[in-house]
């Protein structure tokens, strides 16, 4: 555990970056601002660690916000992208690649799903499913093409996604939002059932509630769900970008509840860093004629490389399992602080976890402070979303940290 030894020695690292300052000015004069960033240059990664151009190293709880599933540059993925990259990178979307035809079989003979359809993007994913579903409105529904989501969601960002994911802040962005969506509070079954109409051609949810704070819906809540749609004949899709390859302690969330959906999309932490992302369904919905859905990236070849190597290696160690053993140490842990520190309402499934503290972003910053990252969902909670190769040893040193801004604040 040689890496945590850059942990503790951070604290004297106050020095003025040197090195990093010019290329702080550049990328504030070129990169749009987007985002609020810290004045940090990250330039390597290895494993649970990430380092900056001042050389000063970070134990990663936001784990590239829950996407390096195998944790920084794994081997695996190296060795998967050298390997294809030095065969064929693109023979564009016209033709079946290999690596390709390989990943769809996998993907589809763990998730109980038959057909897949691969993009780069989580919002990409989730249009590809939201097209499906209207797709099935217009053939199998007279036209219907609403889909209920749930308030306090997060779908992606493309305009459809916008209007989609049910996030009070982005309502009055970017008008006229694209129709068709419907927003009901999560875990209220009465509210979906009178949101259904003749109109309705699906309902989509998040298992668990990520960029939303880490939400899960409770298992009655699922069941009416697919007696819902069962009963109209209008598709239930998961969206289990966040949750899915292991994340929560199952290969996928559903599994802890036992009920499946007609569409389920992943990204994330299925390409472990490359850009990557799927929506799969049941033979009994592959309703898409050529021409309705595509992209010029659609199975890449370099991107089904790098996802077949990633869940190889997440079924290799069952790093579904070992997700959900550390979750469980995680969330004693921060119980355990939770005694004598500001911290309340610990949650979540896995890896996917969650507390309270009365002011989240001042937290983030003093850990960073402490070569600890963790990531802020809103004003009051704090996420955790470490890569899912965590250990004990990483944990014991996050919750020290944790503890002595804690204490110090
Ligand atoms: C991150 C995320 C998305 C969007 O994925 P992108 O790759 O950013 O487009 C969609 N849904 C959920 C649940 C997510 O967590």
């Amino acid at each position: 555990m040689s890496n945590l030894l850059h942990v503790s020695s951070l604290e004297q690292n106050n020095v003025t970056a040197s090195h990093t300052t010019p290329l702080i000015e550049l990328a504030k004069k070129h990169v749009l601002h987007t985002a609020i960033r810290p004045d940090i240059v990250m330039a390597r990664g290895e494993g649970m660690m990430l380092y900056d151009t001042e050389g000063r190293g970070y134990l990663d709880f936001i784990g590239g916000w829950a996407v390096n599933s195998l944790g920084h540059s794994p081997a695996v993925l190296q060795e998967a992208l050298a390997e294809q990259a030095s065969k064929l990178v693109l023979a564009s979307p016209a033709f079946f690649n290999e690596p390709q035809i390989q990943f769809a079989e996998l993907l589809t003979s763990i998730s109980g799903m038959d057909k897949v359809f691969f993009t780069s993007t989580g919002a990409e994913a989730n249009e590809s499913a939201v097209k499906l579903a209207r797709k099935h409105g217009a053939l199998n529904l007279n036209g219907a093409y609403e889909i209920i989501t749930l308030t306090n969601s997060f779908h992606g960002r493309t305009l459809a996604m916008m209007s989609a994911t049910g996030k009070a802040q982005w309502k009055p962005l970017f008008a006229p939002k694209v129709d068709g969506f419907v927003h009901v509070p999560i875990n209220d079954l009465d509210a979906c059932f009178a949101a259904v109409t003749n109109q309705t051609c699906a309902i989509m949810v998040e298992l668990v509630q990520g960029e939303g704070g880490v939400h899960p819906v409770s298992e009655a809540y699922l069941y009416g769900l697919r007696k819902i749609c069962d009963m109209y004949g209008i598709l239930l899709i998961f969206d289990e970008i966040q949750t899915g390859l292991g994340r929560t302690g199952k290969m996928f969330a559903y599994q802890h509840y036992g009920i499946g959906p007609d569409i389920m999309t992943l990204g994330k932490g299925i390409g472990g860093g490359f850009p990557l992302s799927a929506m799969l369904t049941k033979e009994q919905y592959d309703l898409f004629q050529p021409g309705d859905q595509g992209g010029t990236y659609i199975g890449q070849p370099l991107a089904m490389a790098a996802g077949l190597a990633v869940v190889r290696e997440l079924l290799r160690l069952d790093l579904a399992d070992h997700a959900y053993k550390q979750g469980q140490y995680l969330i004693e842990g921060l119980q355990r602080l939770s005694a004598s520190l500001p911290i309340s309402n610990v949650r979540g499934l896995g890896l996917l976890l969650a507390f309270d503290v009365p002011d989240a972003p001042a937290l983030v910053v003093k850990c960073r402070e402490k070569g600890l990252l963790v990531n802020a969902t809103n004003a009051h909670t704090i996420r955790l979303m470490p890569a899912l190769i965590v250990q004990h040893s990483h944990i014991d040193a996050m919750l020290d940290i944790l503890q002595e801004v804690l204490q110090a604040s």
